[in-house]
């Protein structure tokens, strides 16, 4: 028969999802509240006013989407996306791909640029194309976790507003772990993730976005319900692709004072990030950040000091992802897969060109921490000797040691 669920306490030290905080685990086990019970509308206000201040917005609209984080992504794309607007999307890993998916699914006018895998933009190029392209809106990963690599943001937000074009940011992998500064770098919508450096589990994406976003939202609705006459190609289009789900307009009734019913709030999911917020305020962002970077530093340190090498451009480094380039000969998949079973210790590959050529380490929220890295070190350097590899034994834990001595 089906025996009680007992699973394996694993280290987890992927992109996602990552070890969740013991008090989020616990917070999941609060009894249920009806979603219009002032008890529970309660709850909803603190996590929005905890969410704007993770996200350092002043925006009105910060609130969680239920779904995983590309349901964020899709909730926002495709509420201000109507058939036929050009949206620019430069791309530098895989989830720059997944923006392109799904602004394209919503009709969208797609214009890309890309750049090697392994680097980020330079700000004044994308720039240029937005100035070239003259898009509604433009899309951007913040942290690509499929690279390692990490888009600085500020002057293309800046040069999207003078030019009144919307910005739109997947911070999934970086909210949490390192600055993201939505009002400073004039982000309009911003998506975060709860299974990455937040260490909560998947389930939710949280949202904000300012009054430019909530104003095409309002606009948009108006012509849906007949308020304002659309031209006949457009009533049709309008008709064509309208989310229920993901519908901003409905969901800000949802979580205004209004309290229009929209769809049953995931409570458990709620009560986690609540608490997984809770955690990031009590910490301080400052703080945050500069643990991510500290355990970060050890890490990279101890992966050199094995004769490893680090992927991708140091200069836009992504604090919270390692990427390491696979020695040649060696087989990745069967590093990972001895790492799983002997040491339970999960690290992860990465996709497309990336593919067979490089492990990726996440060290993020709960799971960015000194016994994770050491232990991650100390088990990589046993499977890889056990593989064959020439590896400087002995050395990859001591130089974590050091940067931890030095530095604590
Ligand atoms: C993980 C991740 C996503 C997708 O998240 P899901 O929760 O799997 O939907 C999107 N963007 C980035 C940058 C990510 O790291």
């Amino acid at each position: 028969m089906y025996k009680e669920l007992n699973t394996s306490v694993c280290t987890l030290m992927t992109p996602g999802p990552v070890e969740v905080e013991p008090r989020v685990l616990r917070a999941m086990c609060t009894p249920i509240l009806g979603q219009f019970d002032p008890e529970f509308t309660e709850i909803m206000n603190q996590t929005m006013e905890m969410l704007r201040r993770v996200f350092q917005t002043k925006n009105q609209w910060a609130f969680p989407i239920d779904g995983t984080s590309r349901a964020g992504i899709e909730a926002v794309l495709s509420s201000i996306i109507e058939p036929g607007d050009r949206v620019l999307i430069p791309v530098y890993g895989r989830f720059g791909h997944l923006l392109m998916e799904i602004a394209e699914r919503y009709g969208a006018d797609v214009a890309t640029i890309e750049t090697d895998w392994g680097q980020v933009f330079d700000p004044q190029v994308v720039i240029q194309e937005i100035r070239r392209v003259k898009p509604k809106i433009v899309a951007m990963v913040h942290g690509e976790t499929s690279t390692g690599c990490m888009q600085p943001l500020k002057e293309i937000g800046e040069a999207c507003r003078e030019l009144d074009i919307l910005f739109v940011v997947d911070a999934v992998a970086t909210i949490g772990g390192t600055a993201v500064e939505v009002d400073e770098w004039k982000i309009d919508a911003a998506i975060g993730g709860t299974q990455k450096c937040l260490s909560v589990p998947s389930g939710m994406a949280p949202i904000t976005f300012n009054s430019r976003i909530e104003a095409v939202v309002l606009e948009r609705k108006k012509v849906e319900r007949g308020l304002v006459d659309p031209s006949e190609q457009n009533k049709k289009q309008v008709r064509m692709i309208r989310s229920n789900y993901f519908d901003l307009a409905q969901l800000m009734d949802y979580w205004s004072p209004v309290r229009l019913n929209h769809h049953t709030e995931a409570t458990s999911m709620l009560y986690a990030l609540r608490e997984g917020l809770r955690i990031v305020l009590e910490e301080g962002l400052e703080a945050r950040f500069a643990r991510h970077k500290l355990h970060e530093k050890a890490l990279v340190r101890g992966i050199q000091a094995m004769g490893l090498k680090i992927y991708g451009d140091p200069h836009c480094k992504l604090p919270v992802v390692t990427s390491i380039t696979i020695p040649d000969g060696i087989d990745g998949e069967s590093v990972r897969r001895m790492l799983l079973q002997d040491f339970q210790i999960e690290i992860a590959s990465s996709f497309g060109p990336l593919k067979g050529k490089i492990w990726r380490i996440g060290s993020m929220g709960y799971s960015c921490r000194k016994k994770n890295v050491l232990h991650v070190l100390g088990a990589l350097e046993a499977v890889l000797i056990r593989h064959k590899a020439k590896v400087c034994a002995g050395e990859a834990v001591q130089a974590a040691l050091d940067v931890y001595q030095n530095e604590e």
